[in-house]
């Protein structure tokens, strides 16, 4: 099965894919629904051994201890910062269990107060204030958004003389850098064959002036091309206009795996309503592609009962009186393959038709306290040494 290296225009239809409030359920209902699919798989109650692919986030702390709750054991960790997994764990994660789950989800903050996305509330700091989450996520978007508000900002539209004009900023025309955020510049203005730009109609101390193509004035209907003054382009940046580059490590679950990820789809990311969350959400697509094949492939999990769950966290900030964030998951695919080898892909729709047939019961579950308690009881076990 060869790894999958999707284009920016695949990934950016699947993102348009992905279906969100209708599916989401809180983890106090995913838990027990998730644990009881895996009994409707076969496996056997005591011997499954989950794996959770997190972030590091102290936020994805409870939804760890509900999957214990309900497995009966603590997961397996199978993840990088970010939500990315690590595919060298699968040894020892199939070594640990007969029958075996695994859950990747990248996650992202929700303010309910505001309504945002991206932020949570960190009752542990002085004034328990909201900050950013993904913290890993927004920290990679911050360098993207910043080059994205630089274009809005710097590229000119105007009509004089009878012609429909597009000034554009020289940092912008500059072909040679090493990264930044690249124009499709025939989709501006018409460039010879090796992509380079026209002489421009006017050259101003920091930017040139150039006739904007047929299609691009037609693409701009809500455009208002004044004679009088030029007018930024501000929201009519659209993703198809351009690209971006960045030095990144190429390394997969290196330092910059979750940039690698989101690279080809960083134009529809940044220009989005909610760019931590559809950035998580196109972790959780990109890595579900990518994790799935290294599964299948893996001998370690061969001849085992297998299920790989994708999805997204989204934290709800914890009002003053809550200690854990009331966390919701929103299914995206499942990779299923038996003892037998039979394999299988459950899409979102089927997945989360699968969860909805499972109950909520969960006989099998733990009271954590009490097995706290009993630990606690028993008599110490002095060491040899
Ligand atoms: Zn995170």
């Amino acid at each position: 099965m060869p790894h999958a290296n999707l284009s920016s225009g695949t990934l950016s239809s699947l993102l348009g894919t992905y279906n969100m409030a209708a599916v989401s359920m809180r983890y106090s209902h995913f838990a027990p629904r998730v644990y009881n699919l895996c009994r409707s798989l076969g496996f056997e109650s005591g011997k499954i051994m989950p794996s959770r692919a997190f972030c590091s986030d102290e936020s994805q702390g409870y939804p760890i201890i509900l999957l214990a709750k309900h497995f009966a054991t603590f997961p397996f960790n199978h993840g990088l910062v970010g939500g990315i997994v690590a595919t060298d764990r699968h040894g020892p994660h199939a070594q640990h269990g007969k029958d075996l789950f695994i859950i990747q989800a990248s996650h992202v903050g929700y303010d309910p107060d505001s309504k945002q996305f991206g932020m949570y509330r960190r009752l542990q700091t002085s004034q328990q204030n909201v900050t950013s989450n993904c913290g890993k996520i927004c920290n990679a978007l911050e360098w993207y958004l910043n080059e994205y508000e630089f274009a809005q900002n710097n590229i000119f539209l105007k009509y004089e003389n009878g012609k429909h004009l597009v000034v554009i900023d020289n940092y912008l025309l500059h072909l040679e850098r090493e990264q930044g955020l690249f124009l499709k510049l025939d989709h501006f203005i018409d460039v010879d064959n090796r992509g380079m730009p026209p002489l421009p109609e006017v050259s101003l101390s920091t930017a040139k002036v150039f006739i904007a193509t047929k299609e691009l004035v037609n693409s701009l209907k809500g455009v208002d091309w004044r004679a009088d003054s030029q007018q930024a382009i501000k929201q009519y940046l659209k993703p198809e206009l351009f690209y971006f580059k960045r030095n990144i490590s190429q390394h997969a679950e290196g330092r910059d795996h979750l940039e690698k990820n989101l690279l080809p789809v960083m134009p529809y990311i940044v220009n989005s309503e909610s760019p931590a969350l559809t950035a998580a959400q196109a972790n959780t697509q990109i890595e579900f592609d990518r994790a799935y094949r290294s599964i299948a492939q893996d001998p370690a999990y061969k001849g085992k009962n297998v299920l790989f769950i994708s999805g997204l966290n989204v934290d709800i900030s914890p009002r003053k009186e809550q200690l854990f964030p009331l966390t919701k998951f929103i299914p995206w695919a499942a990779y299923i393959h038996d003892e037998n080898g039979q394999q299988q892909i459950w899409e979102q729709s089927k997945l989360y038709e699968k969860l909805m047939q499972q109950s909520i019961e969960n006989p099998d579950q733990i009271s954590i306290e009490s097995e706290i308690e009993v630990m606690q009881n028993t008599k110490e076990i002095v060491l040899p040494f």
